[in-house]
């Protein structure tokens, strides 16, 4: 049996799969085992940062997979590498978020932030956005305001509630002294790359504090540099109590962390959290290695160039097909491109494939433009013209 009928047969079947089994990458290339190219736009959904099979990534698991992956009593014990991480990640976390705990994933540092807002808080209630997205526990599934994600899992956690995004006045009207916390992400990814205006969040971090809530902003799709800062919200000096990171934090290893402000880091216990991986040293010597080359690199400066000439190739093509193409928006290099019709867009979404190219759909008309921060700007234009070339069949056939 081969590999797709392999994983058709015995993996569960919770997605569309694409028929292409992908053996190798490089950079922002990856090749299937009958040794076809293609260009990834995906990053793996944001998480290759660095580009496939860095040798940043090899050299930092090797060099501490022989010595140590694992701690004795995992958390119990102080690790090098998880100090020097967390060294770090203190100099370029936002102020004030001057305490950090790792995960393996984004959904469950949102699931602790969830968790410890409300043990931290003595309150019940959560408000989150709708079509925000924060994970696929059961904890960040309630806290996802998209029914696709939530509404086949009833009964949810309870008292969650959603306002509309980027609407000030909502949030102004729903907030109680019951709000343990309010999530948000600074961009929504999931919901199709949705952008608010330049003084929402700190409007809602003063309103939380008006009500003595907490905020808790995640930055697990938007932070260290995807859109062109190493956090979203670094330069908007916001009250933030809870930050949660993952995707390009490690570069492809499965890790994540949240950070928390002086005064939920004093209200913390002994026991309130844990894991156990908490922090292994493979995962902090990766993220070690990845955050450190992003900053090196001054990877902050490509991200700019390159998605301002993402976004302007993409808005020259919008203004020729007006009527099919409904916007063009971003912030680096996380770029949306939204269509007229669902039939359209994975009309482009398979032409795309087929060409070699792959990308995301994120909700059913928006196609979301995500590659390697470190993309030259010939692989930007290699992957254009694909993409270019993958439109216009769409378009001929008149979808
Ligand atoms: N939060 C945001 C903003 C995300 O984009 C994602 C994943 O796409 C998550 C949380 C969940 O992260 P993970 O898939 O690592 O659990």
């Amino acid at each position: 049996m081969n590999t797709i009928t392999v994983e058709n047969k015995y993996a569960i079947p919770f997605f569309n799969k694409i028929p292409v089994s992908i053996e190798k990458g490089e950079g922002i290339y990856v090749w299937d085992e009958d040794g076809n190219k293609y260009i990834d736009f995906t990053s793996g959904w944001g998480v290759t940062c660095i580009g496939h099979a860095n040798p940043v990534i090899a050299e930092a698991l090797l060099q501490q997979s022989r010595k140590i992956i694992q701690n004795p009593s995992s958390g119990l014990t102080y690790s090098p590498i998880r100090a020097k991480l967390l060294s770090l990640l203190s100099e370029i976390l936002p102020a004030g978020l001057g305490h950090v705990f790792f995960t393996n994933s984004g959904a469950e540092a949102n699931d602790a932030a969830i968790k410890l807002a409300r043990k931290v808080s003595g309150r019940t209630d959560i408000v989150s956005t709708i079509m925000g997205f924060h994970g696929r526990t059961i904890s960040t599934a309630s806290a996802t305001g998209q029914a696709k994600h939530r509404d086949k899992f009833n009964p949810l956690m309870p008292n969650y509630s959603f306002v509309p995004y980027n609407d000030f006045e909502a949030i102004e009207q729903i907030m109680t002294d019951n709000v343990a916390a309010v999530i948000l992400e600074p961009i929504q990814g999931e919901g199709g790359v949705i952008i608010p205006s330049h003084d929402y969040l700190e409007k809602v971090s003063k309103i939380c504090e008006t009500f003595g809530s907490y905020l808790i902003i995640d930055e697990i799709q938007t932070g260290f540099f995807r859109t062109g800062k190493m956090f979203a919200i670094e330069d908007k000096g916001l009250k933030v109590d809870f930050m949660t990171m993952a995707k390009g934090i490690a570069g492809g290893f499965p890790f994540g962390a949240f950070a928390v402000s002086k005064d939920v880091a004093e209200k913390i216990e002994i026991g309130d959290h844990g894991g156990t991986y908490c922090g292994n040293p493979l995962g902090c010597a990766v993220s070690y290695a990845v955050i450190n080359y992003l900053m090196e690199k001054r990877i902050d400066k490509n991200v700019i160039h390159m998605g301002d000439i993402l976004v302007d190739r993409l808005k020259k093509l919008s203004a020729n097909y007006a009527d099919k193409i409904a916007d063009v928006r971003g912030k680096g290099l996380l770029t949306a491109m939204v269509f007229s019709s669902k039939q359209l867009t994975s009309a482009v979404y398979n032409n795309c494939i087929e060409n070699g190219l792959f990308i995301n759909i994120t909700q059913e008309n928006i196609l979301r433009f995500f590659p390697a921060l470190n993309i030259t700007l010939e692989e930007l234009e290699e992957g254009l013209i694909v993409f270019e070339k993958s439109l216009e069949a769409a378009l001929e056939n008149r979808i």
